[in-house]
């Protein structure tokens, strides 16, 4: 942990990010701009992929539990220029958020990272189709992101918080049921994804292939 603030009665622990992070959260910023659509693209496809996940563990782990019928929401919240996308997949504990969006383990993002900082400009965005970019497309439309998760199996929920200019912050949270919400808090210049027209209009294009029904909700729930 890197400092302490107190926020309520609740302690908040604020974490740098790895200085890799910082490299790759600045490329994927800056040079995708054009193509800034595709983080719905990314956070609908981690938010399957923890469908699955909790399917799968469900059949061999009984405190993990399955869900009915799971889905991805996608709520806009125009007033409150925030948009949520919510599942009921495995979700994450405390050291899972730390771990999954604090440092980058994953090779495949560490190669993105590589040839994204070599690409032309005019290369980049070709780019995004061979590598996912993940999580990190979130900032590109996003001036701060909270995620709230409750790993299934466990009682326990954090948020995950950061703007994307060096360090996250981690605080104990409240989830009815396991799974996880990515709340954006939009940049004003990304307003057009609060609209559900748009919003369904790339999610068709993006993840058409998903096979978990996604809800976009029109009346602000
Ligand atoms: P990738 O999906 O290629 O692993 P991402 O940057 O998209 O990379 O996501 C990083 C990791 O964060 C995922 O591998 C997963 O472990 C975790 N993660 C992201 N979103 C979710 C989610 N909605 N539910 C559970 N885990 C998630
Ligand atoms: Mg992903």
């Amino acid at each position: 942990m890197d400092g302490q603030e107190q926020a309520g009665t609740a302690t908040v622990e604020r974490h740098e990010f790895g200085a890799e992070v910082g490299r790759l959260l600045d490329l994927v910023v800056h040079a995708l701009y054009s193509e800034r659509e595709i983080f719905l693209r990314e956070l609908v496809a981690n938010a399957a992929d923890a469908t699955d996940r909790r399917r799968f563990e469900a059949l061999t782990d009984p405190s993990i539990g399955a869900v009915d019928s799971p889905a991805v929401r996608i709520v806009p919240d125009k007033p409150g220029r925030q948009l949520l996308i919510a599942d009921s997949g495995i979700g994450m504990s405390r050291e899972e958020l730390a771990q999954n969006l604090g440092t980058i383990a994953r090779s495949g993002t560490r190669a993105f990272g590589h040839k994204l900082a070599e690409a032309k400009p005019e290369e980049r965005p070709s780019l995004i189709g061979q590598f996912g970019v993940g999580f990190y497309a979130a900032f590109m439309v996003a001036e701060r992101v909270e995620v709230t998760s409750r790993r299934a199996g466990s009682d326990e929920a954090w948020t995950w918080a950061s703007d994307g200019a060096g360090s996250y912050t981690l605080a104990p949270a409240e989830r009815e049921t396991p799974g996880t919400d990515i709340v954006l808090h939009l940049k004003p210049d990304a307003e057009e994804y609060l609209d559900p027209d748009r919003i369904e209009a790339v999610v068709r294009k993006w993840a058409d292939h998903i096979t978990v029904p996604i809800t976009i909700a029109r009346d602000g729930r």
